[in-house]
């Protein structure tokens, strides 16, 4: 059986050329750009071998999957990002284990968050899911109701507000999702001429395996990378 440390670290090779291209293209710096390595589709076992691989910063969607992960990697110096809908009763337990969450998708949630963060003593950074697409099915805020709630981010005192990020619509292929790449980018440009202090939106989390090119030409900073890690291996998990 191949190894798959040597099968990722290849795959991480050609994507973080790929970036580095996406970058130059659009007169952007590689180095502005993190790659965060997504697992939900390996096991936990196998999480090792993606930061062997050269992996440092890693990205789970599902919060009990990233607590169970979280203590595959005791020893290493690594960044949990929480990708995925995070649920206001798993924000306790999840809060110590995670460098940044992506996904705050409503202004309950955001509150929960401050208050755990302030018994925590800890200023949390976070990022602001948008439904950029505007699909039902998806969660975030809708874009044109941020302006509006900008305000009251400022009440949250003990979360730091990054950024934003959006997933592309599902089925449009590069054109709709470079469209939604640069609306998320317009989005932020505006909100920011009002921003209260622990509003900084520097950061765009947006581009996955299938548009992470395109997002990177729009101003990602973050790009979220699941499937393209692990092709080749034996049997990722669906
Ligand atoms: C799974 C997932 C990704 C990675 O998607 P790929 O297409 O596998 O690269 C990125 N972001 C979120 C929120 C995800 O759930």
């Amino acid at each position: 059986m191949a190894d798959p440390v040597a099968i990722i670290s290849q795959n991480l090779l050609e994507i973080r050329q790929r970036i580095a291209e996406a970058a130059a293209h659009s007169g952007r710096d590689a180095s502005d750009v993190r790659l965060v390595a997504v697992t939900k589709y390996i096991s936990p076992d196998l999480v090792p071998a993606l930061v062997q691989a050269g992996a440092r910063d890693l990205g789970e969607s599902r919060p009990q999957e990233l607590w169970s992960k979280v203590d595959t990697l005791k020893e290493v110096e690594v960044r949990w990002h929480l990708v995925g809908h995070l649920q206001r009763n798993k924000v306790r337990r999840t809060l110590p284990l995670v460098h940044l969450i992506h996904s705050v998708d409503s202004l309950r949630l955001l509150a929960t968050i401050d208050r755990e963060a302030a018994v925590a003593g800890r200023i949390v950074p976070v990022l602001l899911e948008v439904n950029i697409s505007g699909d039902p099915e998806k969660h975030g805020f809708a874009a044109d109701q941020l302006p509006a709630i900008l305000p009251q981010l400022a009440e949250s005192t003990h979360v730091a507000i990054g950024g934003l990020m959006a997933m592309a619509h599902r089925q449009g292929g590069r054109d709709v999702a470079r469209h939604d790449f640069a609306a998320l980018r317009t989005l932020r440009d505006r909100l920011l001429i009002d921003a209260p202090a622990n509003v900084s939106l520097a950061e765009l989390s947006m581009g996955m395996s299938g548009d992470f090119e395109d997002a990177v030409r729009e101003g990602a900073t973050l790009v979220r990378i699941g499937r393209a890690l692990y092709e080749g291996l034996e049997k990722p998990r669906s």
